[in-house]
């Protein structure tokens, strides 16, 4: 088999169209993804300063790496890369590692933040202190530490001056996420779930996901094939997330169906441009206790620091 663009020795052949392509133009089209899906969504502008969300894994590192190639033909725009320490034992020193190796690599700035100081706990307290779950804790690790992350992200991003926060999330985490509001019945936050960045209010900094159309397989052949070290061992809570379920749907009916996660996001942006005509049923309002957007009188953080501390 030859490659398709050059007739070179194939290194991968994709399993969504057959296209097989040499080392080369397999890059070249990792790189071309992601720009066609940054400007088709018009998520950065030229002299945009970019935070990147950096954990460690193989979507973080891969974007990383893609977008300061991508960032070399626009002298004023800059990067810098975030990481959140949150705090899991025997799991984020790994991360934390390849992150840093990554990063001062490609010459970023970088800056780190944890649970513990900018929140007061890490992950393993705050999972200790609410107990077990289905006994006296209420939902998954994930959805705490997600809750968090989000929040910390959030408050870096603004601290570093960045006009956009980017992060790793790949095609079948996207897709996930449709299926997963899709599944809860929850029509507020997938109109939100928006590729277009939106300044929604003044406390959040715009996010978006370049990596929206780059299945994971890619990006694991990507690092593979540049060298790119990242940490493989899954987290530790990962276990208890009800997201798993909806994962493994997803890759086995990709087996058959390889459009699958696309067609899912293309009906998702379908779904948007209607949705988007119907007005919020709830108003977007300030966190009594940190201004942070939010429906309710308190962020989920502030509701959640509030459950740790009594
Ligand atoms: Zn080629
Ligand atoms: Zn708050």
């Amino acid at each position: 088999m030859k490659c398709a663009f050059c007739g070179d020795q194939v290194v991968y052949v994709r399993q969504y169209d057959k296209t097989a392509l040499c080392i080369k133009h397999f890059n070249e089209q990792m790189v071309k993804r992601t720009q066609r899906t940054i400007t088709k969504h018009k998520m950065l502008k030229r002299d945009d300063r970019v935070a990147v969300g950096v954990s460690g894994g193989k979507d973080s590192i891969a974007l990383l790496n893609i977008l300061t190639k991508i960032e070399s033909e626009f002298p004023e725009s800059e990067i810098v890369a975030i990481t959140i320490d949150e705090g899991i034992e025997g799991y984020r020193e790994e991360g934390m590692l390849y992150a840093k190796k990554n990063i001062q690599k490609l010459n970023i700035e970088h800056h780190i933040y944890s649970f513990k100081s900018d929140f007061g706990y890490d992950l393993d307290e705050i999972i200790s202190k609410l107990g077990e779950r289905g006994k006296s804790r209420e939902f998954g690790a994930c959805s705490y530490c997600g809750i968090l992350r989000r929040k910390i992200l959030n408050q870096a991003a603004q601290d570093v001056g960045a006009d956009i926060l980017l992060t790793g999330h790949n095609l079948e985490d996207e897709a996930e996420t449709v299926l997963l509001n899709i599944i809860r019945g929850d029509i507020q936050r997938l109109s939100r779930l928006d590729p277009k960045p939106r300044k929604i209010h003044t406390s959040l900094v715009p996010r978006a996901k370049p990596f929206r159309n780059s299945p994971q397989a890619e990006i694991v052949m990507y690092c593979y094939l540049n060298d790119l070290e990242y940490q493989e061992i899954q987290c530790p809570y990962a276990v208890e997330a009800y997201r798993g379920d909806v994962r493994e749907f997803i890759f086995k009916t990709q087996e058959k169906q390889p459009m699958l996660s696309f067609n899912i996001l293309r009906g998702h942006e379908k779904l948007l441009k209607m949705m988007q005509t119907v007005p919020p049923k709830k108003e977007l309002r300030e966190c009594n206790n940190c201004g942070e957007a939010t429906t309710s009188d308190f962020c989920r953080g502030c509701w959640l620091k509030n459950q740790l501390d009594s």
